[in-house]
């Protein structure tokens, strides 16, 4: 561990447990982490050696606390915050096409976008995510939110061949795409711009194989929702002949750069093409539990070698974006239908909300753990909770015990963002006011 920096640090974080979601998935107690300029430069035990790092600008005392990487959120549309509870209870194809299509043909605006997208990730940072993979529409108003919340993440502009939300005429979805890319990529240190194919079943041939084009011109990862219902599933087949990977592979696109979520309904072969690709997948248990689509066969996945993250999809599918829920749920989900309590351990789907989801976005070596070298981007769990007492294992406390409301503090790039339950810079007073006032029409029928 590297002692060159003993010049002021701008923060020292004092953490009871720290679960460091390295390598060796290394535990240690009573530790103090140093970071300067948004990165960790040092981890060293509390006793010793603190004094040459002392003062530090300010430091945040987790003693007797649990401290761990940011969680990564690898598939949500943070903006869907502005239908969380509106049409529930229905099968995927009616809920899609009948209520949620329609409202958000009637609700989404540049502005109702950006503060849906402001209250959807201010729910992450309170909740523990410090990094986030969204796909929708009218992202650079989502990018912008990113921006002013001082999240990380990457924020797709979705690509859909029917008139979408922004883009009237679905022939210049890819051109909208481009000139997106063109115009974000770069501007924040933060947050960068990708693309999201809705899916195999809504993007024709020729859209699926220019995404992928474009995504390697710019170097950002190809979104897509794949094989989320048996229905999708056999319509590819009826249209193609082929299962939808090994339609997605004679189209090209089964690359390292693609980042396919939900995967509900994969065959061994497909499995098995999946992980020969290196294609990245996400699994998002809860929304597809609540559209009853079914289980994703995630434990064969990571035994089979492909990174798998964890997401939740949109708050109107979940209704949350709690990653805390969604890991103790993937657990479980994955025992429940494969008849095996030993599959997907806590160790595993803690992997799969930090250092693997980190992955999906090509940022492996900057988060998704605690180390020397990396970002400080990291989250305090309030340990004095009745619930979370005593700890024998603290990755089964994380998973099985914890949940979002857990979270005390939480810190993106060395900044401290939510301090003691609270934002230091956000009015989430106003966020939830202007998110008020754009719902109103679908509430009353106006
Ligand atoms: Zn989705």
């Amino acid at each position: 561990m590297s002692r060159e920096n003993t010049r002021t640090p701008d923060l020292i974080i004092k953490a009871g447990i720290l679960l460091t979601m390295n390598h060796g998935l290394e535990v240690l107690r009573d530790t103090v982490v140093v970071v300067s300029k948004g990165r960790i430069v040092d981890i060293l035990p509390e006793d010793r050696d603190q004094v040459s790092y002392e003062p530090a600008k300010e430091v945040l005392d987790a003693s007797g606390h649990m401290v761990l990487p940011g969680l990564v959120n690898a598939h949500t549309h943070a903006a869907m915050t502005l239908f969380r509870g509106y049409a529930d209870d229905l099968p995927l194809k009616q809920w899609l096409f009948d209520k949620i299509f329609p409202a958000e043909a009637r609700l989404l605006s540049p502005e109702s976008v950006f503060w849906g997208a402001m209250l959807g990730f201010a729910e992450m940072i309170s909740t523990g995510t410090t990094c986030f993979m969204d796909g929708y529409f009218f992202q650079d108003q989502t990018l912008l939110a990113a921006m002013e919340v001082g999240i990380r993440g990457l924020a797709a502009q979705g690509v859909i061949d029917f008139p979408a939300p922004g883009v009237p005429d679905p022939a210049k979805n890819l051109e909208v795409g481009e000139a997106f890319l063109k115009e974000w990529a770069g501007a924040s240190q933060l947050v960068r711009p990708g693309l999201f194919c809705h899916s195999p079943v809504t993007c024709s041939e020729e859209t699926l194989g220019e995404a992928m084009e474009i995504c390697e011109r710019y170097e950002v990862p190809l979104q897509i929702h794949l094989s989320e219902t048996q229905d999708e599933v056999n319509e590819i087949e009826a249209k193609t002949g082929k299962r939808p990977v090994f339609y997605l592979d004679e189209l090209g696109l089964l690359k390292s750069t693609l980042v396919a979520a939900h995967a509900v309904h994969l065959d061994e072969n497909e499995i098995e093409r999946i992980a020969e690709t290196g294609v990245r997948l996400v699994h998002v248990p809860e929304s597809n539990m609540k559209l009853a689509s079914g289980a994703a066969r995630v434990w064969w996945m990571t035994q089979a070698g492909v990174l798998v993250g964890l997401g939740t999809d949109g708050s109107a599918s979940n209704n949350n974006l709690d990653l805390f829920q969604e890991m103790d749920m993937a657990a479980k989900l994955a025992k429940v239908s494969s008849g095996n309590p030993e599959a997907l351990d806590a160790r595993t789907t803690l992997r799969m909300a930090t250092i693997w989801g980190s992955y999906l976005l090509g940022l492996q070596d900057e988060i998704g753990s605690i180390e020397v070298g990396k970002k400080a981007d990291l989250v305090v769990l309030d340990l004095d909770a009745p619930h979370l007492q005593p700890v024998y294992d603290p990755f089964s406390l994380v998973v099985y015990s914890a949940s979002g409301g857990d979270v005390r503090d939480v810190v993106v790039e060395g900044r401290i963002l939510y301090k003691n339950r609270e934002f230091v810079d956000l009015d989430l007073e106003e966020i939830k006011a202007k998110v008020r006032e754009f719902t109103r029409p679908l509430k009353t029928g106006e």
